[in-house]
């Protein structure tokens, strides 16, 4: 019998998932990755409840426990510094926190033998007829593929080319910020430091690179175009919101400058009626997007995989109702991390609405 061939588009935390699942189900997966090599990014990623289940059942708990944070917790401070509070470990790391780019890593190290990988190269056109899917991309020559999963990021190209404009469907919840290395020039270990005032917020931490210091410095702001504007814009962004704020902020205005690790997100939810089209799914940040103050945005990305992947085998090979039980049993959970990642940005002068982007 011939093995379906399915492309996966995006090659983070949600696409190399779903692709383990489905080669192990006997598909034929091919991975196509707009970056280079397997991003390294700078952040840390958490997992929270059945998340771990997931990476258990990858046979990856272990390897992944090995990079843990092992943070102890983060100090509230006030403007000038001053403690005011502290908050346990779980409230940033979960129930186990490691930097994104191990994740990323280990999940393409499990996958890479039986995956094809097609790292600087993406989507730039779909077409579905009866028997299947005609992919072009940017730089390769086109393919024919029984299903296409978009696994592409809260910008994602498979979105855009099947579901729609992202202005449609994507909402910033008023909440950007820088994120970047620099020396641990303040010796934190294992912990963290939370600086809120007004409508800016630094967060601080070290752990397993005690040499290093995470910095992230997020502001209240209105414009979401920000993420697809130069580094130069971002900063500027970046100083105008933090001018005249006290503590640390000139040093670490400066060591921003300095960074050659510097990246800039917004908080951003996606919102869609359906998470497929004909013989085109949605997965991860691509369809769901909890934004970062949820927390849950990697917990969602595999256990949405793994949802997918048995809802796949449950229905042999009938891929409609494969995407619509998916979408069935994920609903809930996304929703409640939709809720709790606007509420969180509340928190930090971002919009907190308790109405659903979608209305849930
Ligand atoms: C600053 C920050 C902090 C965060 N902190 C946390 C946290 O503490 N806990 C947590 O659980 N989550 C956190 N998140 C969210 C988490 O990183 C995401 O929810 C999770 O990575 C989603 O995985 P994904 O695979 O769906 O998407 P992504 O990780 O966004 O991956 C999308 C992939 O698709 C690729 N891609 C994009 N366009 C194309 C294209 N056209 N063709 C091919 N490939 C393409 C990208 O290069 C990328 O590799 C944070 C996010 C940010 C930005």
């Amino acid at each position: 019998m011939t093995k379906s061939k399915v492309l996966i588009s995006g090659a983070s935390v949600a696409g190399p998932a779903l692709a383990y699942y489905l080669q192990r189900d006997r598909y034929d997966v091919t991975v196509v990755e707009r970056a280079a090599v397997p991003r390294a990014s700078g952040y840390a990623v958490d997992f929270r409840g059945a998340a771990l289940d997931v990476l258990a059942e990858m046979g990856i708990l272990a390897a992944i426990r090995e990079h843990e944070t092992a943070m102890h917790g983060t100090v509230l401070l006030d403007e000038t510094g001053s403690e005011i509070g502290q908050l346990p470990a779980e409230a940033f790391a979960g129930e186990l926190e490691v930097p994104k780019q191990v994740l990323t890593r280990i999940l393409h190290e499990i996958t890479s033998a039986d995956v094809e990988y097609v790292f600087g190269d993406s989507i730039s056109a779909l077409t579905e007829h009866e028997s299947g899917v005609t992919v072009e991309f940017e730089r390769g020559l086109a393919r024919e593929f029984d299903l296409v999963f978009g696994a592409d990021g809260v910008y994602s190209k498979v979105r855009q080319l099947v579901f729609g404009p992202h202005d449609e469907m994507v909402c910033h919840l008023g909440l950007s910020g820088a994120g970047f290395t620099s020396d641990n020039y303040l010796g934190l270990d294992h912990s963290g430091l939370l600086q809120s005032a007004g409508n800016t917020a630094i967060y601080l931490f070290s752990a397993a690179d005690r040499d290093r210091l995470t910095v992230s410095l997020s502001f209240a702001t209105d414009s979401p175009e920000l993420d697809r504007r130069d580094r130069d814009e971002q900063e500027r962004a970046v100083r105008a919101a933090f001018a005249g704020n006290g503590w640390q902020t000139t040093h670490l205005l400066d060591a921003m400058t300095a960074a050659d690790d510097f990246y800039f997100s917004s908080s951003c939810q996606v919102s869609l009626d359906r998470w497929s089209r004909g013989r085109v799914a949605l997965i991860g940040d691509a369809g769901y997007c909890a934004a970062p103050t949820s927390g849950a945005g990697t917990s969602q990305a595999l256990i949405g995989a793994r949802t997918l992947a048995r809802a796949l085998a449950d229905a042999d090979g009938d891929y409609t109702t494969a995407f619509a039980t998916y979408e069935r049993e994920l609903r809930p959970y996304v929703a409640e991390n939709q809720s709790n990642g606007r509420a969180a940005a509340a928190l930090f002068g971002g919009q907190g609405s308790t109405d659903g982007v979608d209305g849930q």
